[in-house]
Order: structure tokens, then C-alpha cells, then sequence
């Protein structure tokens, strides 16, 4: 193990770095992008802060060495899911080393890949660059994603070939399914019951909506199926509803959450705009309101069958590509023009878990692999 990596991954460890929705837990990742900036600006890269336009307390760090067009891109992001401490049986703001394992909150997801990418490039910089390397941080992966939309908002041309290196035990990834969290909330008018005239019932406009939903999952499932994902079609499932009050009361109002996971050659706006139409004629027809809207931005699916970085990632590691079942922010990357893999030390299976840790048998191999796409593609 390199000498100074152990240091740097557990300094980054410290720095609690936190995305959430939840504002009252959300936390900048300033310090981490910031001693980023401060350690690869030692090394000779060119580093700048892109703070994001909707929360200027948070930014995206570009770290680049050498020029050109091409180049290798190392991707990752810099935030972390909330902890709770008291589950952890080490600190999770510090790096533990026990049973050949670093553990510690961000070990695997992700903020360790950067203390690899370091160790990795050094021995490297006295070499001739012909392309870029270039390190991408980004922030509220875990959220919003916000760090990622912030760039392709920018269009900052980045590399030519992108690998991001979330958990995949060292393995490539070239697919994942998109998703979408949704809230329908109907309006209707509630009355005593024993008249039906005197309100508008909005669970009966909603058990129509669920029929439709339920439909129209059917149609996506036999429009679209891929063999590469173990559950190979779109997957629609109604996870909660709430509404009305008592038997013997029309029911006013009713809320209900849904999920949608897509296949790739799906797109989020394309599905809300379906699913919009097939609920207007109901809430018509049962003469509801209803407002239909997203719980977060969404996340499109992934796939990348052609790419170079593909074969070369799939020879390197003596591993066929596959499919995951997280989301990550390669469709944000390839909307940049990126050829884009991912591939990464460490296990998902332990990600945004109580002891999360990286095992050590995964540094070395970690680091020659990123240099062999360095030489491949910088060099
Ligand atoms: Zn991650």
C-alpha cells in the first residue's frame, strides 16, 4: 500500500460530508472537494472549484493534467448517505484498519476511489501526456444529483472516455435501470355518504388511476425487456396511499407514491408525460383535481454497449460487463459526449450500511488498473 494513501483516504473520511433532501441533516462537501483541490494541485494539475448554481455552499471539482482533446476522465462522487453513529461499531468519520478491511463511512461509496485515483497518478506525472487526465468530484450524487445536472447545465466538455468508480468490486458495469419516485395527489370533495351527489369521491377517482397505472405498466412491460437486468422488464410498483377519514364520509382527498424503474431506450420525461395523459380523462370523468408530481428529479437509465472504454475495461479486468441495480451518474456523463463505464473498487453490498468498508485486497489491484487506462489513454 502506497505510503501516503492510507492518509489520504482516511483524512477524506473525516471530512462528514453528508447529502440529503433532509435539510436539517444536509451538509456541504466543500472540505472534501477542497482537499482534493489542495492534494492534486501538489501534483501539477490544473484544479477548479465549480460551485453549484442552486446551492453555492456545495461545488464540483475539475482537476486536470495535461491537454488536448481525448483524455481519461476519473469520476466519483464526493458526498455520503446519513449515518447513524450508534449503529456503527467503529467511527464511521474515521478510517478503522481491522481484518484486512479500511472501514469507515464513504470507504466504498465513494470517497475512498479518490485516495486510489492519487496513488495511483503519481508514479505516473514524469511521463509525457499526449490526452488529459482529468479527476471529476461531484457533489449530492446521493441526493439530488444536482452535482451531475450542474455540469451537463454548464456543457463542460470533459474527457473523451469516463470511468466512474463506484462500487463494483473491480468489475465493469455498462448498464442500470433509470428511476422515478412520483406523487399523485387527487382532489375531490368530501360529504356525508349517504348521498353520493353531495361530494366527489376521490378514492374512486384513484382506484381508476391505480386500474390505469397497473395497465400501463402491463404495455411497458411488453414494450420494453432486457435480458441483461435479472427482473428484465420496467418494474412499476405502488408503494403507499393515504386518504379519506371515515366510512361514512366521501372521500376528500387521496395521495399516493409510486415508483417507476426503467430499462434503458426509456426516458423519464417521456414516461411522466405518458402517465400524465392516462390520468387527465379519469379525474375528468370523476370530476377530481389532480396534481401529479415528481418526489426527486428522477435518474435515466444507462447502458453503453459500443464504446471502447468497454473492451478495454472488459480486457483489463478479465470480466464481461454487467448490469447493476443502483443508479449512478453515467447517463449525466454520456449526455456530455462521454464514453462511459463503470467500474470501481469495493462492494455495493456494503454501501449506505452500518460498518461500510473497503477491503484492502482491492487497493493494489485498484491502482494498477487505473494506471493501465492511464497509459492506454493519457499516454
Ligand atoms: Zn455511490
Amino acid at each position: 500500500m502506497p505510503a501516503d494513501f492510507r492518509h489520504l483516504f482516511g483524512q477524506l473520511l473525516q471530512l462528514p460530508s453528508v447529502s440529503s433532501a433532509n435539510t436539517a441533516i444536509d451538509m456541504s462537501n466543500r472540505p472534501v472537494v477542497e482537499l482534493l483541490a489542495t492534494v492534486f494541485t501538489d501534483l501539477g494539475f490544473a484544479c477548479e472549484l465549480l460551485p453549484l448554481p442552486n446551492q453555492p455552499h456545495k461545488a464540483n471539482l475539475i482537476a486536470t493534467f495535461g491537454s488536448g482533446p481525448g483524455g481519461l476522465v476519473l469520476a466519483g462522487h464526493t458526498d455520503t448517505v446519513p449515518f447513524n453513529a450508534a449503529l456503527w461499531s467503529v467511527n464511521p468519520l474515521a478510517v478503522t484498519e481491522k481484518d484486512g478491511r479500511l472501514y469507515g463511512l464513504g470507504s466504498s461509496d465513494m470517497k475512498g476511489f479518490f485516495a486510489l485515483v492519487h496513488a495511483a497518478v503519481q508514479p505516473l506525472l514524469t511521463q509525457k501526456f499526449k490526452a488529459p487526465l482529468i479527476i471529476l468530484a461531484t457533489a449530492d450524487e446521493e441526493s439530488s444529483m444536482d452535482g451531475a445536472r450542474a455540469l451537463v447545465q454548464q456543457g463542460r466538455a470533459l474527457g473523451r472516455h469516463a470511468v466512474i468508480g463506484e462500487p463494483t468490486g473491480l468489475r465493469p458495469v455498462n448498464r442500470h435501470k433509470g428511476i422515478l419516485m412520483e406523487r399523485l395527489h387527487v382532489q375531490g370533495q368530501s360529504g356525508h355518504s349517504s348521498n353520493p351527489a353531495l361530494g366527489r369521491n376521490a378514492l374512486e377517482a384513484m382506484h381508476d388511476m391505480i386500474a390505469a397505472l397497473l395497465q400501463f405498466r402491463s404495455t411497458l412491460q411488453q414494450r420494453y425487456r432486457d435480458p441483461h437486468f435479472a427482473i428484465d422488464v420496467p418494474t412499476l410498483n405502488l408503494g403507499c396511499i393515504h386518504g379519506g377519514d371515515n366510512p361514512n364520509r366521501i372521500c376528500g382527498h387521496c395521495a399516493l407514491e409510486f415508483d417507476v424503474r426503467m430499462l434503458p431506450g426509456m426516458q423519464s420525461r417521456e414516461v411522466r408525460t405518458d402517465i400524465r395523459a392516462l390520468l387527465e380523462p379519469i379525474a375528468a370523468r370523476h370530476r377530481v383535481d389532480f396534481t401529479f408530481t415528481p418526489l426527486f428529479a428522477g435518474a435515466e437509465a444507462f447502458a453503453n454497449d459500443n464504446g471502447e472504454l468497454l473492451r478495454v475495461c472488459e480486457q483489463l479486468t478479465g470480466h464481461s460487463a454487467q448490469s447493476v441495480a443502483f443508479g449512478t451518474e453515467a447517463p449525466f456523463l454520456q449526455q456530455l459526449n462521454m464514453d462511459t463505464i463503470v467500474l470501481g473498487p469495493g462492494s455495493i453490498d456494503v454501501a449506505h450500511q452500518p460498518d461500510e468498508y473497503m477491503a484492502l485486497d482491492q487497493v493494489q489491484p485498484c491502482i494498477s488498473l487505473l494506471q493501465s487506462l492511464i497509459r492506454r489513454f493519457c499516454l
